[in-house]
């Protein structure tokens, strides 16, 4: 790569275009169909394009002040009022674009921690399915989670969170649906056992909303998870994901205006301009906020029940083609557009997915976790429809490769070592050796660039046997060494 390692020397715009060109052939395909996770493909160019061109002439908007840039608070309270209209929100409800899944969640969290100042030490009551970014939101506000396990179809179990609520509960969350296993959780049962103790209720919707508000449209059945559930306070759909807007919007909705409003922030203790946030951003670019706008107006309800019925029908025939394969099963059925593959015993889920990769095909390993089984993750978009022939074959493909190849054996000796590994007795050389006998050690000193293993089974196969708690201190540890510049 011939980058300047940091801008020292100014460059030609035509050299800089080839640079980011070049940086970007090393990423994965945004625009193929074959990524079945982190981007969701409409499959429709001339949309993309619209909405890139909306991103690019609002990138130096600020959404910080809405009365300096009206445009982007009409724009705002436009994708906020698509919003509540698609999940059935009664008059008076209300909205804020965040800048992601996890902002909408972790506002959520803050917003029912601090409409509850009487409750010393906050717990929220979660399933064990719950998106990392309730835990996040944990970490963050101090809110205490109360983790419950869920049933063996997936779902959360509602008596047994009901049983979990306390006078110290300021929160109870169901996903509409979970990520690891795209089922929904029973939002109104755990939403009435909310409500009962004056509880707010969130449904986690980031993934799943938009498609599921465009299912039930479409005749599909979907069990009630959205404002037309009593009890249910508030909502987070991302518009990043199934809205296929570039990444960048989510919507947190609220069921009124007084749920909200420990949400937004107002600081006049300085000497400067009053501040008054929405969201955790002050300074906040208009162009995700135009881009999710535009594929909006571009797309409307037909566009959208189009995409959806596409993504439906390729996850139904992807579903229809596992049931006859040897090897795979589907361990959910899904209730929305994403696909849980479970494995038998004597193939490997991470060498399935090394030889997807292979066949230019990315899927998502998912670890074992609390005794069930490690399963790999599909999330589909529109434009899988087009290419679901060729994901079968490429399936088919790499269970054979995978069973030539064989499991991954870690040696039982070396499996009882990380196994009983403990982040708290590790300094920081011992993350050092770690990474690097899991092939992990980072960034090449040449180059700079990136350097991972081929095949990610064994690193995979590793962490599966490792603690969650030393899984996250692994991952931290990785980070730490990959984001550390030269210079
Ligand atoms: C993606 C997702 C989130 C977090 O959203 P980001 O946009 O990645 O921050 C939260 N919950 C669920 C169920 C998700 O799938």
């Amino acid at each position: 790569m011939t980058a300047p390692r940091t801008p020292g020397s100014a460059s030609t715009p035509d050299e800089v275009r080839e640079r980011l060109a070049t940086l970007q052939a090393g990423d994965l395909p945004v625009h193929t169909g074959r990524t079945l996770a982190y981007v969701y493909d409409s499959g429709l160019e001339e949309v993309d394009r619209v909405a890139r061109e909306a991103v690019a002439a609002f990138a130096g908007s600020n959404g910080l002040d809405p009365t300096a840039f009206p445009s982007l608070l009409q724009m705002e309270n436009d994708l906020v009022a698509a919003g509540l209209r698609l999940l059935d929100a009664p008059t008076g409800a209300v909205g804020t674009v965040t800048s992601g899944g996890t902002e909408s969640c972790l506002l959520a969290v803050q917003t029912a921690r601090d409409s509850r100042p009487d409750v010393v030490g906050p717990r929220m009551v979660l399933a064990s399915t719950a998106h990392p970014a309730f835990h996040k939101a944990a970490h963050y506000f101090g809110v205490e989670i109360v983790s419950v396990p869920v049933g063996p179809d997936h779902r959360a179990d509602p008596e047994a969170m009901a049983a979990a609520i306390d006078d110290r509960t300021v929160l109870v969350v169901a996903s509409a649906p979970s990520y690891a296993h795209g089922v929904v959780d029973p939002v109104p049962a755990i939403a009435a056992a909310a409500a009962a103790r004056g509880v707010r209720c969130h449904v986690d919707a980031c993934i799943g909303g938009w498609v599921l508000g465009y299912a039930a449209r479409l005749g599909r059945e979907v069990a009630p998870w959205s404002f037309a559930v009593e009890g249910v306070t508030s909502v987070s759909v991302d518009l990043h994901k199934y809205g296929y807007a570039p990444k960048g919007t989510s919507l947190l909705l609220h069921r009124t205006s007084a749920h909200r409003r420990p949400q937004l922030f107002s600081s006049a203790r300085w000497p400067g301009y009053t501040m008054l946030n929405s969201t955790m951003q002050s300074t906040k670019s208009g162009g995700p906020l135009a881009g999710a706008w535009s594929v909006l107006q571009l797309l409307g309800d037909a566009g959208y029940e189009q995409l959806t019925a596409q993504t439906f029908e390729a996850t139904d025939r992807v579903v229809a083609a596992v049931e006859g394969l040897s090897g795979l099963s589907v361990v959910a059925p899904p209730d929305a557009t994403l696909l849980v593959l479970g494995t038998d015993d004597d193939l490997d889920p991470f060498t399935v997915c090394d030889e997807m990769a292979a066949r230019g095909w990315h899927v998502q390993p998912q670890l074992s976790y609390e005794g069930e089984p490690a399963t790999i993750h599909l999330s589909f978009s529109a434009a899988t429809l087009g290419h679901v022939d060729e994901l079968v074959a490429a399936l088919v493909a790499s269970v054979a490769a995978a069973r030539v190849f064989g499991p991954v054996r870690v040696d039982p000796e070396v499996a009882a070592v990380i196994a009983a590994l403990d982040p708290a007795d590790l300094g920081d050389d011992d993350f050092d050796g770690l990474l690097a006998a899991a092939g992990l050690a980072g960034v090449d000193e040449d180059t700079g660039a990136l350097a991972l293993p081929e095949r990610m089974a064994e690193v995979n196969a590793m962490l599966d046997l490792a603690t969650p708690a030393m899984r996250e201190a692994l991952m931290i540890a990785f980070l730490d060494r990959l984001s550390r510049p030269s210079w």
